[in-house]
């Protein structure tokens, strides 16, 4: 992409008080976590893989839930480190910039880069904590782990006897409604919105680039392919995002 997107671009977060980022699978893929969307995405390729992600079929046959256990288990999340894209985010906070960070991704590598929690606007939850689908128990996601890796294969609530899952948004579960308000909101307050990564096909989340641009943001769009906002953006980016992300918001360190 052109030096002159870049340098507008950077022009516009030197002049901004409020940069809100929006990200999605793309800014992970760079860490070894794979994109389930797009071109080479996990469901993409593989249809059967959806199923583990749909509550329907979750709560309703206990096959699936082994499943999902055993690939809860084997999530590249565990092992991943933060890249250049994630650590360029945590930048911006350091230099008074970040006023919120929605993300589509359940996989806390900005929070391991080190952005503050109270920045962090998780609409699709996160792997990192286990809940209960009956009573609402929640707990740190490795110790229900430790259980399936002793044997459960299938572990219940230890309050209640409910069902098990991570604390993220499964197909055919609703979102979390004070999320995405705080998520709208903070849309409507930037002064540059930067949507990383993110195929923005899913509603309400994409919504909130249309919402920061009819506010009078700045809109930076930077992903690998097209999306529907292009043409409502004042600069688009192909990436990569641990490339281009740094160069706008003046480096990692
Ligand atoms: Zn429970």
């Amino acid at each position: 992409m052109s030096k002159a997107t870049i340098e507008a671009a950077r022009n516009w977060i030197d002049a901004a008080k409020r940069v809100v980022v929006l990200t999605g699978a793309g800014i992970s893929t760079d860490s070894g976590i794979p994109d389930f969307r797009g071109p080479q995405g996990v469901w993409t390729r593989n249809p059967v893989a959806e199923k583990l992600s749909d509550i329907r079929y979750y709560v309703t046959d206990p096959e699936v839930r082994k499943a999902s256990w055993q690939s809860r288990l084997a999530h590249p999340a565990w092992t991943a480190q933060p890249n250049a894209g994630h650590l360029a985010v945590a930048a911006l906070e350091r230099r008074g910039k970040l006023h919120a960070l929605i993300t589509q991704n359940i996989d806390e590598l900005h929070q391991r880069a080190g952005i503050s929690p109270h920045l962090v606007i998780e609409v699709h939850g996160t792997l990192h904590k286990a809940m209960c689908l009956m009573c609402g128990w929640r707990g740190p996601m490795q110790e229900t782990l430790a259980r399936v890796r002793a044997g459960e294969e299938d572990p219940a609530c230890r309050d209640c006897g409910g069902l098990l899952k991570s604390d993220t948004i499964s197909f055919g579960q609703p979102l979390v409604p004070e999320v995405i308000e705080r998520a709208m909101t903070a849309a409507l307050e930037a002064d540059v919105l930067l949507a990383v990564g993110s195929t923005l096909q899913v509603y309400p989340v994409a919504g909130a680039v249309p919402i920061a641009k009819q506010a009078g943001a700045r809109v930076v769009i930077i992903n690998a392919q097209p999306t529907q906002f292009d043409d409502i953006a004042d600069a688009v980016l192909q990436g990569p995002i641990s490339v281009d992300l740094p160069l706008i918001v003046r480096g990692v360190g």
